[in-house]
């Protein structure tokens, strides 16, 4: 067709639309209005924002969008190492918290009695003059409580400051599928009390041992990209993935390979694994040679109390199974192992923890690409000196064992001895009337404590025993910085700022009504947190990365560095993984400890009992993490990929035990343990093993909001009470269960 003809054509076809519009019925110019634009059609003025995700310790940067000053929609920053254009599915449910109908709008103080939510409203000046009464009136520092829970960024470091200068405050914290042993195992072994960086993007072979990588763990964005690459991202090359747990979780069901290890044996498989390599001479001579401590002693254990035949019947693991898996980890490598989740949690979790960071010592990975690494801390500017605070530290040994050092103390040890002076306790970003069993003594700690304030976005379990709530705005209406750990080998630090002009609420945030407190405390206080807000206390610090003229963002004047910081949603070193050096140990003589003691930690293999003949294995859910995300509607509809479960809970029972003990899928239970019993229907699953049932976390709240209240159950509830030997904030292992089918 000629150009004259073609549009000679097209005004034929453009005016015989208008005539067709002309004619159609009332109604149709419903779906035109995009083709003929009327005269009230205004379109929407969009806007991008760089921000922040923070329901998860992954720290991932993300993209707020608004159209006509609404927020509609969050996507990965593409810029961000951590989530490069990625998100999950809780990161996308974020605009349902900035809109959700239950959020508290304002100061309330309690009405009544504790716990039975009867609240008024009240301004923030009466609530500030309030909570600095309080506090000055306590007899002296250690009358003040913090808990928390796993603080992000410099949260934590003001926390940290408000309560030294204070005097010495206490500092709890709380949290719950946390990693407290994979820290304590990296202390022990490399002298580093900080979870490392995983380089998946150069390994071929990765072992988790119980660890929920791609759909609830530390960092499901960070860890499911990197497994994508591992599989998918070399041509010609692909990766193996394999997962341990007795239940096919997400991460197993996509692995390569899953080994259905009983309860609580992860140790000793990792351990049957090492103890293969060194026998085969398979392992990294040179690493342990030159680089650690302590292999001889570790050898003679290996080799003679984790042989594959002992290490098969006490795992549930085939003992040729054994062998192919290690001698594909030598093979195949670079190999590296994870560890986390239940297998982490409980009174095998620091020896499981250990069993696998000496199996990535003995497999050389934190000497090379496709290993273990730690992220050096981004070059932040310390906040002026307080007389009660260490030095700021000088290298990066000397930051992760001031970090340690500085660790508030975990609730599980607080409750196993509480402190008898405590008249006053600060609860932020800790829901531990959920996530504890009753008899942990949640109640008894709180009932002790005169006064107790909360910090929170929305009602929970906790906050309706505090007697007084604040406020908090959401990640989009607020300042906040992270440091994402695990992390990709590279300092990183995300940052974000409010996309709005102000608030939707009468909200302020924690660290900023921290420091308005600290005004009202006196001289002393507010000499020690000389910020009018919390973004100027934010701004010192990030000077020290601007003053780094390095990474993501180079600008010429401090304030120019923190507007384009701002946008582009934080800053970044650019040295990746590969470029980094092996792993500097901060143990006594910077050598690698082949630590052998704590291997034997714990009470042993988790036991059932006749009365109570199945295990209770609990895992964060994908939807709902540890059951922090239960209250968004988007993620309650969310199918899980394995039960198909939606605005409720399931029990996962084996074809095995449903057959034995004459279950179906819909037949109702009652599962009951030493500690209580929920209800909750069977779904027969073919991944799990015979003598456990699964519930995921997450459900069953009693005060959540509308849409998570009374939904479902909560499996936290069964499990026996931590104990604070092991080290765990959960005993996600060994808790023994009864089965019994209800009409219902
Ligand atoms: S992985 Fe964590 S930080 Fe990233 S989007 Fe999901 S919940 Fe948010």
């Amino acid at each position: 067709m000629k150009r004259r003809e073609f549009l000679k054509s097209s005004v034929v076809v453009g005016t015989a639309g208008v005539l067709l519009d002309a004619c159609t019925p009332p109604g149709s110019e419903q779906i035109i209005p995009i083709l003929i634009p009327e005269e009230q059609f205004i379109p929407g003025v969009e806007e991008f924002h760089a921000t922040l995700c923070t329901e998860c310790p992954g720290g991932c940067g993300l993209l707020s969008r608004k159209i006509d000053g609404r927020l509609v929609k969050v996507e990965g920053n593409p810029a961000h190492p951590i989530s490069q254009g990625g998100s999950c599915a809780r990161g996308q449910a974020l605009p349902q918290v900035m809109y959700h109908p239950d959020r508290l709008a304002s100061p309330l103080v309690r009405e009544g009695a504790r716990g039975e939510g009867r609240w008024t409203e009240i301004s923030w000046d009466d609530a500030l003059e309030r909570l600095a009464t309080e506090l000055s009136s306590l007899d002296g520092p250690t009358s003040l409580a913090f808990l928390t829970g796993q603080l992000r960024g410099h949260r934590a470091t003001l926390v940290e400051r408000f309560a030294a200068a204070f005097g010495g405050a206490h500092r709890w914290a709380h949290e719950p599928f946390g990693d407290s042993t994979v820290r304590r195992a990296h202390a022990l072994a490399v002298g580093r009390d900080a979870l490392p960086a995983h380089d998946l993007e150069h390994a071929n072979y990765v072992v988790t041992f119980g660890a929920a990588l791609v759909e609830a763990s530390r960092s499901p964005v960070r860890f499911g990209r990197g497994l994508g690459h591992l599989r998918r991202g070399r041509p010609g090359q692909r990766g193996k993935l394999v997962a341990v747990g007795p239940h096919l979780s997400v991460t197993a069901a996509r692995a390569d390979e899953w080994l259905p290890a009983r309860p609580g044996s992860d140790a000793a498989l990792a351990l049957g694994f090492a103890h293969v390599l060194v026998r085969d001479g398979r392992h990294d001579e040179r690493f342990v040679t030159d680089r650690a401590t302590g292999f001889d002693a570790f050898r003679e254990r290996l080799l003679s109390d984790y042989s594959p035949e002992t290490v098969a019947g006490a795992t549930g693991v085939a003992a040729e199974q054994i062998e192919r898996v290690a001698h594909e980890m030598a093979d195949y490598g670079p190999t590296l192992a994870v560890a986390g989740d239940a297998a982490v949690a409980g009174s095998t979790g620091l020896a499981t923890a250990l069993a696998v960071t000496h199996l990535n010592a003995l497999l050389g990975a934190f000497d090379r690409e496709g290993g273990v690494r730690f992220d050096p801390p981004p070059p932040f500017a310390p906040w002026p000196e307080l007389p009660v605070l260490a030095a700021p530290p000088e290298s990066e040994t000397e930051a992760d064992a001031a970090a340690a050092a500085a660790a508030p103390r975990p609730l599980v040890e607080v409750l196993a001895d509480p402190p008898a002076d405590v008249s006053a306790l600060l609860v932020s970003g800790a829901n531990p009337f959920y996530t504890l069993p009753a008899a942990a003594g949640v109640a008894d700690l709180f009932a002790g404590v005169p006064f107790v304030a909360a910090f929170a976005s929305f009602a929970d379990e906790t906050t309706r025993w505090a007697d007084l709530i604040l406020p908090e705005p959401t990640t989009f209406e607020r300042f906040d910085d992270d440091v994402p750990a695990p992390g990709v080998g590279r300092a990183v630090a995300s940052l974000s700022g409010p996309v709005f002009v102000r608030p939707l609420h009468d909200t302020r945030s924690m660290p900023d009504v921290l420091l308005q407190v600290g005004q009202r405390l006196g001289d002393d206080m507010s000499a020690a947190l000389p910020w009018d807000s919390y973004e100027d206390a934010l701004q010192d610090a990030w000077a020290g990365l601007h003053d780094a003229q390095r990474g993501s963002v180079v600008e010429s004047t401090a304030g120019r560095f923190w507007r384009s910081a701002i946008e582009s949603g934080g800053w970044w070193d650019a040295a990746a993984l590969e470029d980094a050096a092996p792993v500097e140990f901060g143990t006594p003589d910077g050598r690698y400890q082949f630590d052998i003691a704590a291997l034997t930690t714990g009470g042993g293999l988790a036991a059932t009992t006749t009365d109570r003949p199945f295990l209770l294995h609990v895992y964060p859910s994908l939807a709902f993490g540890d059951g922090r995300s239960a209250h968004l509607p988007f993620l309650q509809e969310l199918a899980d990929p394995m039960t198909g479960v939606r605005w409720g809970s399931v029990v996962e029972v084996s074809h095995a035990a449903a057959e034995e003990h004459g279950l179906v899928d819909g037949d109702a239970v009652v599962v009951a343990s030493a500690q209580g019993e929920l209800q909750a229907r069977v779904r027969v699953v073919p991944g799990l093993r015979p003598e456990v049932v699964a519930i995921a976390a997450g459900q069953g709240h009693t005060d959540y909001g509308r849409y998570a209240t009374d939904r479902g159950a909560n499996p936290l509830a069964l499990l026996a009470p931590p104990d604070p030997a092991d080290g765990a904030e959960l005993a996600l292992v060994g808790t023994a269960v009864s089965l019994r089918k209800i009409d219902a």
